[in-house]
């Protein structure tokens, strides 16, 4: 299948590649192909230039939003949060119309240093606003409640614990489990929250997330609903 992975940065990156490994088709989106390939010092994150990380998986393909939401039959937003709406906006609605968006990014605001404050926030979330601004388009939150590398390898974190899907589109939440099993989490461990205002909960998990990564000083950890089915 083809996909679409908008953002180059930790999740695009970690999102992409476990697709790719996974025998799909990959194209990441970005602003400007040229002015992404051309940067050549580590990101905010730390992480190397995007050509190292290309140059190691060559069936990746590098377009702008717009090429690479036409290339995708399925898509994954993960741009920074207070800019997603924008970057869809330049993915083009015609491209994303009809298609299910895997909705990973929080709408977390740094403009004031840390820790960030999210925005929108209680009585709505950057996910309805998504689906929204994008009606012909399947909005299925997911995945934002724990660091990239968990995303796609579940057993870094020991025991059962738990992902949800927040979405008004029962089949596209299904499709999206699907791939979350792919992913390698237990099917019994995601947990269908229901609709796309379901998203403020995660998104408001965001908080809590980022002052237990500063206590646990480490981010291999999640959130395990007591009493909800487990997964290993
Ligand atoms: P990020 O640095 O938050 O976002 C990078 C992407 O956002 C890039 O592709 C960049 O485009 C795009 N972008 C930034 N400003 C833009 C603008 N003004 N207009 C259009 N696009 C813009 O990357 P990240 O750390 O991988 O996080 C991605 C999302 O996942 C975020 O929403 C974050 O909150 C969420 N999340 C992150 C983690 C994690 O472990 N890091 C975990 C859970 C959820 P260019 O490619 O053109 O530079």
């Amino acid at each position: 299948m083809r996909y679409a992975v908008l953002g180059t940065g930790t999740v695009g990156r970690t999102i992409a590649g476990k697709l790719a490994s996974l025998g799909h088709e990959v194209a990441v989106g970005t602003r400007a192909p040229e002015a992404t390939r051309a940067r050549t010092e580590p990101d905010a994150h730390g992480n190397p230039p995007l050509t190292q990380w290309l140059a190691e998986r060559p069936g990746v393909r590098l377009l702008p939003f717009a090429g690479a939401a036409a290339f995708g039959e399925a898509l994954v937003n993960t741009t920074s949060g207070t800019a997603s709406l924008a970057a869809l906006a330049a993915a083009g609605r015609d491209h994303l119309a009809g298609k299910i968006l895997m909705d990973i990014a929080n709408p977390l605001d740094f403009s004031a240093g840390m820790p960030p404050s999210l925005d929108p926030v209680n009585t709505d979330s950057l996910g309805e606003q998504i689906q929204r601004a994008f009606p012909e388009t399947k909005v299925v939150k997911t995945l934002n409640t724990m660091t990239a590398l968990v995303m796609v390898e579940p057993s870094r974190v020991p025991g059962p614990h738990h992902v949800f899907v927040s979405g008004d589109d029962a089949d596209a939440k299904e499709f999206v489990t699907g791939r979350l099993v792919e992913f390698g989490w237990p099917g019994e461990s995601v947990i269908d929250l229901g609709d796309i205002t379901t998203a403020r909960g995660t998104e408001m998990l965001l908080p809590l997330w980022l002052r237990l990564w500063g206590a646990l000083g480490h981010a291999d950890f999640n959130f395990h609903v007591q009493g909800a089915p487990t997964g290993a």
